[in-house]
């Protein structure tokens, strides 16, 4: 499942095709998403130019010349590709095209004769439309906690966010209500380098080890846009590119192996925390 470093690789790459240019035509081929694409989509997109393509938490936000905002989420499996003009159709050779062929729901044209194609063949993904005064309070958005790459996220606010949360730091790190955008991976990977359990209860993260997690979060999420994001399944840049930063893992997926860095004899070990795999080390993880 995409998380912030991969939907922050797929802005930046569409940015570039696509800020400051004109939407010739859209295409909705698919109505039937995790919520249901409006009514009127296409005819309100339909020569707009886009003004901006930002991110919050998991979702791109497009900013386009009437005050029309999009949201769109890549669920599970969505995908984000450029087709530009008269090129190559993007992606071949990727990490299996042929599941995403047939799953394109929305593709849109845009000025400069390039073509824009969203594909989700599990249909967790979504776009729908707001506008600037509704972005704000939008049910998707307005319960997001702190981006973890702002300014605001630090040691105390976490630590603020985590008192009396009896569950679990790991659990309470897959809520986008204490930091938005991190998931399953980067909130393993991000434990291993602050070297806290995931085991440990929520409320107990504050002082040092709220910064060291904080910390940890931000680092993590950095080396992780630097690489494009990790590619397991569907993630690839709007280029077609695969992310690399699953090369780099410490821990995730990786029980049975050696722990980078660390003198523990017993390696990765994995377990089931509300319904989700964890990967950690128990030696260096405290
Ligand atoms: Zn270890």
């Amino acid at each position: 499942m995409p998380e912030l470093p991969e939907v922050e690789t797929v802005r930046r790459g569409l940015a570039v095709a696509m800020e400051g240019r004109r939407i010739e035509g859209v295409e909705v081929r698919r109505r039937d998403l995790r919520i249901p694409v409006p009514a009127g989509f296409a005819e309100r997109l339909q020569g707009r130019t886009l003004l901006h393509l930002g991110r919050r938490a998991k979702y791109l936000v497009g900013q386009f010349d009437d005050g029309t905002v999009l949201l769109a989420h890549l669920g599970m499996s969505g995908r984000i590709l450029i087709d530009p003009a008269g090129g190559e159709a993007a992606g071949a050779g990727n990490v299996d095209p042929g599941r995403h062929r047939d799953h394109e729901h929305i593709v849109f044209r845009v000025g400069n004769g390039t073509t824009v194609r969203f594909s989700d063949p599990r249909r967790f993904g979504l776009m729908t439309l707001t506008d600037e005064d509704g972005f704000p309070d939008h049910p998707l958005i307005r319960n997001l906690g702190p981006e973890p790459l702002s300014a605001d996220f630090t040691g105390p606010a976490l630590a603020a966010r985590l008192e009396g949360r009896r569950t679990s730091v790991k659990a309470a790190l897959l809520d986008q209500r204490v930091v938005a955008g991190v998931g399953n991976i980067y909130a393993c990977e991000a434990l291993h380098v602050a070297r806290l359990s995931p085991r440990r209860t929520a409320a107990t993260i504050r002082g040092v080890r709220a910064a060291r997690l904080a910390d940890a979060v931000r680092g993590v999420l950095r080396d992780a846009i630097e690489a494009g994001g990790s590619s397991l399944r569907d993630h690839v840049a709007p280029s077609g590119e695969l992310g690399y930063f699953q090369h780099n893992f410490k821990v995730y997926g990786r029980d049975g192996k050696p722990c980078p860095d660390c003198e523990c004899a017993a390696g990765i070990r994995r377990i089931v925390q509300a319904g989700r795999s964890t990967f950690y080390c128990a030696a260096r993880q405290r």
